[in-house]
């Protein structure tokens, strides 16, 4: 590419700026605020190298983005099998919220729907974990993939734990299959926590590139994961990081995602880099509209599609 890439990030950003549909979600109040026009994205290399444009430091609840990490570090702290026999891997191509789960086992299908996610949260560190630890857990766990110490933001969580009533309900029928043991509130409560961790595009994209590695924090040098855990976990966000849209991102896009509904999406590409994108505006699957745009151009001039053989 002839084009510096910050220059290059700029005009893609700027290309996107005339967009103004979609809308910001509104079932959690503190969101429905957000400033619609915000707009930024990063790209970190595996060799830990940030590009940055937009407004790249702008801090975002983290939301449904959590739900890969935090499914990787259930997995470090319970082993895979103990995950498996809890959620499956099989896209729902269902809404987030949409209380799917499998015939027979009443496992949530996957980890990236509510369902499955509140079921990683409460996985996290041990069977007789607090909510305090299980927060902790993920929060210490997301700052050294951030590189950085993150912290949650308690407006946004309080206005969602405000009206949680359909992750709880969620919850309390897990709890009634016996996939979830513990104190419900609690367990919805820690996972809320876990959504309400603030980052910014910058911090996701340096996240994201630690899966690209395959384990390794690119800046810190820091191990995170085994090789074969963040290749699972880039492959079930393959399959079902984006909604009822995961088959149509991963034709066109086709780069291994999870988006949030605070209007945050990451990427990752295995082996060259990590993506992070935020304009708070959302389509009617619940991904930002301009995330989608930006992530669909730089696919397409920077041949990032993981099926591409051009
Ligand atoms: N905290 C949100 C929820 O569970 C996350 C949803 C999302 O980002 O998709 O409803």
């Amino acid at each position: 590419m002839k084009t510096p890439v910050p220059d290059y990030l700029d005009e893609v950003l700027d290309g996107l700026r005339g967009d103004t549909s979609g809308a910001t979600a509104d079932y959690i109040p503190e969101l429905a605020e957000a400033d619609p026009e915000r707009l930024g994205m990063a790209i970190t290399t595996t060799l830990g190298r940030t590009y940055a444009a937009g407004d790249a430091d702008t801090e975002f609840t983290i939301q449904s983005i959590s739900k890969p990490f935090a499914y990787a570090a259930a997995i470090i702290d319970r082993g895979l099998d103990r995950v498996l026999g809890a959620v499956g891997v099989e896209p729902s191509g269902e809404a987030f919220d949409e209380l799917s789960l499998e015939g027979g086992t009443h496992r949530p299908k996957n980890p990236m729907i509510n369902a499955g996610a509140i079921t990683a949260h409460s996985l996290l560190v041990g069977a007789q974990a607090s909510q305090e630890e299980r927060v902790e857990r993920a929060l210490a766990f997301f700052s050294r993939l951030a590189g950085r110490q993150l912290r949650v933001d308690e407006r946004v969580c309080a206005s969602e734990l405000g009206s949680a009533h359909r992750n709880l309900a969620i919850a309390y029928m897990l709890r009634n299959y016996g996939i979830l043991d513990g104190d419900v509130p609690s367990v919805v409560e820690g996972y809320t926590r876990q959504c309400s961790i603030l980052v910014t595009v910058r911090d996701l994209s340096v996240m994201a590139a630690t899966l690209a590695t395959g384990g390794v924090q690119p800046v810190t040098g820091e191990r995170l994961l085994d090789p074969a855990v963040a290749r699972h976990v880039m492959a079930v966000m393959a399959g079902a990081g984006m909604y009822d849209a995961a088959g149509d991102w991963l034709t066109r896009v086709g780069i291994p995602a999870k988006s949030g509904v605070a209007g945050g999406i990451v990427g990752v590409l295995p082996d060259r880099v990590g993506i992070g994108t935020f304009s708070p505006r959302l389509d009617s699957h619940g991904n930002s509209r301009r995330g989608r745009l930006a992530f669909e151009r730089l696919s397409r001039d920077m041949g990032m599609h993981l099926f591409a053989s051009d």
